[in-house]
């Protein structure tokens, strides 16, 4: 199993869910199956008790479960059919945790954010991961991950900590991480430095970017790109441009252009993956 982590930064509502839809999508176009999971860092168990005019509108999915709108998203773009545990929330895990202390599990121990919430987080992103989705009970080879918030916020820290986590405990040849971050257009100019105190922020919590995916109102030229590379300490071909599009539809063509996945076919070596039919 792959896993790729979408996290934002500088803003909120900044593309992620569009962005993570996209890959999946894009994963699918390469003959793997793709899966998804929605972190959502509120106390809310879930979002159906959430004003629409403060949350947006709330998502059903075909189990009852009352989720944000990207379910919705991943649904469409990957085809595939989500359960309430794709959805995470702070209150579900810090729920989960209690019910297990008041059960007893924990007899003895003093129990903590780190390890025991952490390590929860960790358990259920790997268990709901492995569900079949698509209706063929086959495990899907890919599970994309979308943080929802900007990190950073202390509503994500939790979750921010068992992610770095995560990369040991599934290996870092199985775990990647695409950073959306903004890139504001000031006077003419695109400004890139929301962009590197972004990414200083994620690499001080022990996450390394293997992508970062730049909203903006225009198209990213060369010299931001390069500008980007050079001050986060990635390649060129890791900074990609995600302009504001008429349709959200075209952000997959977007990120193909620019060789999302030539990057993820050397990062995770998909011809061996596909080659040896590896479904672990
Ligand atoms: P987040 O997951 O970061 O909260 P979303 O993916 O939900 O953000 O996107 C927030 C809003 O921005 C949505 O209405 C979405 O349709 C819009 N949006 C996202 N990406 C683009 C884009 N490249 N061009 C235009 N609108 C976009």
């Amino acid at each position: 199993m792959k896993y790729v982590v979408v996290s934002g930064g500088v803003i909120s509502g900044i593309g992620k869910g569009v962005i993570a839809s996209s890959t999946g999508l894009l994963f699918k176009t390469m003959g793997l199956k793709a899966t998804s999971i929605k972190i959502d860092p509120y106390m809310n168990i879930d979002a159906g008790t959430m004003s629409p005019l403060e949350h947006g509108e709330v998502f059903v999915l075909n189990d009852g479960g009352e989720v944000d709108l990207d379910l919705g998203n991943y649904e469409r773009y990957l085809n595939v059919t989500l359960t309430r545990d794709h959805n995470i929330t702070t209150g579900k895990v810090y729920k989960q945790v209690i019910e297990k202390e008041r059960r007893g599990d924990y007899l003895g121990k003093t129990v903590q954010i780190v390890p025991h919430l952490t390590n929860a987080i960790q358990d259920w992103i790997e268990k709901v991961a492995h569900i079949p989705v698509d209706g063929d009970n086959e495990v899907p080879d890919v599970c994309i991950i979308e943080l929802g918030g900007t990190v950073g916020d202390i509503e994500s820290a939790p979750f921010v900590e068992a992610l770095r986590q995560f990369q040991f405990r599934v290996g870092p040849e199985n775990f990647a991480l695409i950073h959306v971050s903004l890139v504001p257009v000031i006077h003419g100019e695109k400004k890139t430095k929301p962009t590197q105190a972004a990414i200083k922020d994620l690499r001080s919590l022990g996450l390394t970017p293997d992508i970062i995916a730049c909203r903006c109102s225009e198209e990213l030229d060369q010299a931001a790109i390069d500008k980007i590379s050079m001050f986060c300490h990635v390649g060129p071909n890791q900074v990609l441009g995600v302009h504001d599009v008429n349709s959200t539809y075209h952000v997959p063509l977007l990120l193909h252009d620019q060789k999302l996945m030539e990057f993820f076919s050397k990062r995770f070596k998909l011809d061996e993956l596909k080659l040896s039919s590896e479904r672990i």
